[in-house]
């Protein structure tokens, strides 16, 4: 559909036409008008896929593509699902009620062995669909037959890591190793600016030492990120004492890793550490991802300390991990439960206020892609979603009576603690492909 024939079509009231009007189209210069940002009513306009302005909505000006949005939307930066398994829609609620290891051991890892390239596409293209849907446009990736994961994701116009994810099962020996790395140059060519491609260490338990450092030098060598489940459940924390004498994280510390990759850095999980860990943490500026609904579900424990790795300098970002254990892909629901979990299981109701829990699902996420400038600035890339706000449950978000920032503070309360990911609009593409 062109912006001519949209005009045709003007912006209508009904939400479900909205919606549709959204879906089948692509703009590439058009101007928001009417559209509510940091609580006020705004014209945003977007060219060549970035923000070029957003100024108070003004009537009285014309631009030459626009779409009014009548007040019934408020635009948000997009999430980043920091941590996950796409493909794994394919197996979502598997293995409901066991824990990690058997989980891992007796259904995970026998039906991954069946999977075809086939299979991994249609489950990426599937958690795209549903990301999007839902307010993300960028993720960091962990599984295998990444050339289809990063047809899919290219095809949903997302961004972010796709790594490879490796256990000591496909790498015994060097030849294995040089093989691993020279399929990876060849997959490289296929990434474009929107994809790093790395290769990801699956977890401490998966890959020896010998096998940690390689992947470490391999990543550094080409400023790659290094993703790594890493104290997920309290038997890992406890395995690593009992055979290296220390915990997970000292361990990947005394082993050069920490110091080598430093904010290239994502630790999956990170759910049992210790002061001394998170200090070591901090210190080497590295990236942590709560998975809130996977810890639950899988019974891993309510052990995140939020309040003490932000406070120690750790960037921490947010992930559903794979729909196997998190059964969506649903970053509204997992910042509503890490919130709710940092205040109950802290006894303080003033922890993690909304708009600190959206930052940790959007900000911190693009920092540790090291893909800043997405979002709602001028100059960003535009990557943001839209709400509809004709719901009930977003009544008085707007009211004049209210300062912007105030409206912005009761609007993302409502988004967090009431509203469910279907107020989300998918979000308008304005690339030209
Ligand atoms: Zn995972």
């Amino acid at each position: 559909m062109t912006i001519e024939h949209f005009f045709k079509n003007p912006f209508p009231h009904n939400k479900q036409s909205t919606k549709n009007v959204f879906k089948k189209k692509k703009f590439l210069m058009p101007t928001y008008r009417n559209l509510y940002i940091d609580g006020c009513c705004s014209d945003l306009t977007v060219t060549d896929d970035r923000v070029v302005s957003i100024e108070p909505a003004d009537p009285t000006k014309e631009f030459d593509d626009s779409i009014d949005c009548n007040g019934s939307f408020w635009a948000l930066p997009a999430m980043v699902n920091m941590h996950t398994h796409s493909a794994m829609t394919l197996f979502r609620s598997a293995g409901s009620g066991l824990p990690l290891q058997p989980w891992l051991h007796e259904v995970i890892f026998p039906r991954e062995a069946q999977l075809t390239p086939d299979d991994v596409f249609m489950g990426v293209r599937q958690a795209c669909d549903e990301m999007r849907a839902s307010g993300t446009l960028a993720l960091n990736d962990m599984y295998f037959h990444v050339d289809q994961a990063i047809r899919a994701v290219c095809q949903a116009h997302m961004e972010g890591n796709i790594a490879l994810s490796v256990t000591d099962n496909d790498f015994n020996t060097e030849g294995e190793f040089r093989q691993l790395l020279s399929r990876f140059d060849s997959l490289q060519q296929q990434c474009g600016d929107d994809i790093t491609l790395t290769i990801a260490p699956h977890s401490i338990y998966a890959v020896n030492a010998k096998h940690l450092q390689y992947l470490a030098d391999f990543t550094h060598e080409r400023n790659l990120p290094y993703h790594i489940h890493i104290s997920e459940t309290q038997a890992e924390r406890e395995n690593c004492i009992r055979q290296n004498g220390v915990p997970p994280v000292v361990w990947l510390d005394r082993l050069g890793i920490l110091d080598k990759t430093q904010s290239c850095f994502i630790g999956a999980h990170a759910l049992w550490l210790d002061d001394t860990e998170i200090a070591l943490l901090g210190e080497r500026h590295c990236n942590v991802v709560h998975c809130p609904n996977s810890n639950l579900k899988l019974g891993s424990g309510c052990r995140f300390r939020y309040v003490e790795l932000r406070d120690a300098g750790v960037n921490v970002t947010l992930g559903t991990d794979g729909c196997a254990s998190s059964d969506n892909l649903d970053l509204l629901e997992a910042m509503k439960v890490m919130s709710l979990l940092q205040k109950g299981t802290r006894q303080d109701p003033s922890v993690l206020p909304s708009h600190e829990v959206f930052q940790v699902a959007t900000a911190n996420g693009w920092h540790a892609l090291h893909r800043p400038h997405r979002g709602l600035k001028p100059g960003d890339k535009a990557r943001f979603f839209l709400v509809d706000i004709n719901r009930n449950i977003f009544s008085g978000v707007t009211d004049p009576q209210l300062s912007p920032s105030q409206r912005q503070t009761l609007f993302l309360d409502r988004l967090i603690y009431a509203a469910h990911s279907d107020t989300i609009h998918p979000i308008p593409q304005h690339h030209t492909s």
